[in-house]
């Protein structure tokens, strides 16, 4: 691990309780309060399409706190999905500042946000990306691989993460042996593997049958329930409804911030 790495503030303190003190050398941090989970700033995204540039994002300013359940709603292409990815880390903004635990963000490189992503972050996806050819088990060990957690304690964090999702019956089916709703929820313990500071998911119910969407749903808000941080991107009024915020995009704006 290298010097620049900072290796306290790559942890999910509030999730983990690890006691260890914040490195004070970063200054990202202030040690007195607790930092959002997200903080945007102005984020602009921007794509050059030949001539032409399309703004996708165009100023948006945004603060979720830790334990929030979020929906964010709008019309296909207002640029939900472009939001999601900057603040999955999957992307970067074109102008403005991203703040994820308090620490800037917006100008990691892409292996430094590699490892953000390992270690903060879980992104579900309405095609679930699976691996077709390995079991439940294997697709939700892969992300403490990467992180180069030991055979053992992997195994034993992926089979709790599965029964927590209510899949203690199928560890060891692949993919193709099991339904939408199952392989969603595959995809969901491989995001919660980890023990990730925020939970992303877009359209996770976009590829399921109504009585599935229910059940997914269900399963976002015990989530929630338990703790966790979770923003959902969606177009269908049931998957809002059970959010207790609402954020409204349109032309690359916030619209409207409802919470009920
Ligand atoms: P939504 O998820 O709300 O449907 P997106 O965030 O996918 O919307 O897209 C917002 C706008 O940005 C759209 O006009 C879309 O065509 C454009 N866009 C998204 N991704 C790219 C890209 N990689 N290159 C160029 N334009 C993009
Ligand atoms: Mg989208």
């Amino acid at each position: 691990m290298g010097m620049n790495e900072h290796p306290s503030m790559d942890e999910p303190t509030s999730i983990s309780g690890d006691e260890r003190p914040h490195s004070s050398a970063d200054g990202n941090v202030a040690s007195a309060t607790v930092p959002h989970v997200i903080e945007l700033r102005g984020v602009r995204k921007d794509y050059v399409m030949g001539e032409r540039l399309l703004s996708a994002l165009r100023g948006v300013d945004l603060i979720v706190e830790h334990g929030e359940l979020a929906a964010i709603v709008g019309p296909s292409g207002s640029g939900k999905s472009t939001l999601l990815n900057i603040l999955g880390c999957l992307d970067r903004p074109s102008a403005g500042k991203y703040l994820l635990g308090g620490r800037d963000v917006t100008d990691l490189s892409e292996r430094e946000l590699a490892r953000v992503r390992n270690r903060e972050i879980g992104f579900v996806f309405q095609t679930f990306h699976l691996l077709p050819r390995s079991t439940a088990l294997v697709n939700v060990e892969l992300p403490l691989v990467y992180r180069g957690t030991p055979a053992r304690e992997r195994r034993e964090a992926a089979r709790e993460a599965l029964a927590s999702v209510g899949l203690a019956d199928r560890m060891e089916h692949r993919p193709t042996e099991l339904s939408g709703g199952q392989c969603q929820r595959v995809a969901i313990a491989r995001a919660l593997v980890t023990r990730p500071r925020l939970l992303l998911a877009d359209e996770p119910t976009g590829a399921l049958d109504t009585a599935t969407t229910h059940e997914i749903l269900e399963l976002f808000a015990e989530l929630h329930a338990r703790g966790n941080t979770v923003i959902l991107v969606t177009h269908e009024p049931e998957v809002a409804a059970v959010a207790k915020r609402v954020i409204h995009i349109r032309d690359g704006q916030v619209a409207a911030d409802e919470r009920r």
